[in-house]
């Protein structure tokens, strides 16, 4: 195949790759067949089934994706490059593609054409993107059945971080995040084998919202700006972090934590996503 365009650094990379990778875009490609594998093994698929693929890239996991029982694949490419060689050189009759920034699209207008199917999100996600396509993402989570993400190591420990795994990456996003799903990671993936390699290894996280969580979209925008609060000084106490912003209500705060039994000097990453749930409602009585 030709390469066009591709500078002398980047020829020692796979055949595959036509264009010089685009950094901005984080264009760490995956040609592994096996790993490859791991990810599609992950996505739940019947006929009823439909794939949006965040970052197709070359078609690499998109055709292994359309392989399945699944009944279409959506690949979403904002690389116009590489849009136009997807519908040149990789068509199939169960891919569809859209020249779209993911970061900008609007989901229940976007899934409204797909109502009487099941929708689950997969990607070998570009890293720049991974924690603001999450938050949109969850913002609409009912609309997912499960959303399955290859991501850097240090962003997928910091989304399934609680207690007993990772403490020191629990945040404000693990809370939101695991207030709304199961999160787990499934395997690791060792940066040698993306095409460029970078500098990290990466883990594939699979993400299933709750289906008994009755959120709306308004309420989840003001959890995460409350947790956002709740989070802003790690070192120093809830109460103090909950003070920092909202001074007036010093002793209806005291009185929760203490009728909680929580100890006054209790950190931000002493509660659990649920306990922060509880605190968010109290919080929305008392304003
Ligand atoms: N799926 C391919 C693979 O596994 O080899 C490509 C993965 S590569 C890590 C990320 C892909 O996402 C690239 O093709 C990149 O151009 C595309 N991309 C980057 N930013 C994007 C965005 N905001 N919306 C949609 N696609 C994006």
């Amino acid at each position: 195949m030709v390469k066009r365009g591709i500078p002398q650094r980047y020829k020692r990379y796979r055949s595959e790759i036509i264009y010089a990778p685009k950094k901005s875009l984080g264009q760490n490609f995956l040609f592994d067949k096996n790993h490859l594998h791991k990810i599609v093994a992950c996505c739940p698929v019947d006929d009823k089934i439909i794939i949006i693929e965040i970052g197709s890239g070359y078609g690499n996991l998109t055709n292994l994706l359309a392989k399945t029982d699944c009944q279409k694949v959506i690949g979403i490419e904002k690389d116009s490059q590489l849009f136009q060689w997807l519908i040149e050189n990789n068509k199939n009759e169960k891919i569809i593609y859209h020249h779209q920034d993911a970061l900008k699209i609007n989901w229940p207008e976007f899934c409204s054409q797909f109502k009487n199917n099941s929708l689950i999100v997969v990607g070998n996600l570009p890293y720049y993107i991974t924690n603001s396509l999450i938050i949109n993402l969850l913002l609409d989570y009912q609309l997912f059945k499960s959303l399955i993400f290859l991501v850097q190591k240090e962003v997928g420990q910091k989304w399934v971080s609680g207690s007993n795994k990772y403490p020191s990456e629990y945040s404000a996003l693990s809370v939101f995040i695991n207030y709304l799903t199961e999160t787990k990671i499934v395997a690791k993936i060792p940066a040698a084998v993306f095409t460029p390699a970078p500098s990290v290894d990466g883990v594939l996280v699979s993400i299933e919202p709750h289906q008994n969580v009755n959120t709306s979209k308004e309420q989840l925008i003001s959890f995460l700006r409350f947790l956002k609060n709740c989070f802003r000084f790690r070192r120093k106490t809830l109460l103090n972090n909950l003070l920092s912003w909202a001074r007036n209500y010093e002793k209806e705060w005291k009185k929760y934590l203490q009728e909680k039994g929580y100890e006054e000097k209790i950190r931000p990453q002493n509660l659990n996503p649920s306990e922060y749930w509880q605190l968010f409602v109290f919080w929305r009585g008392l304003a």
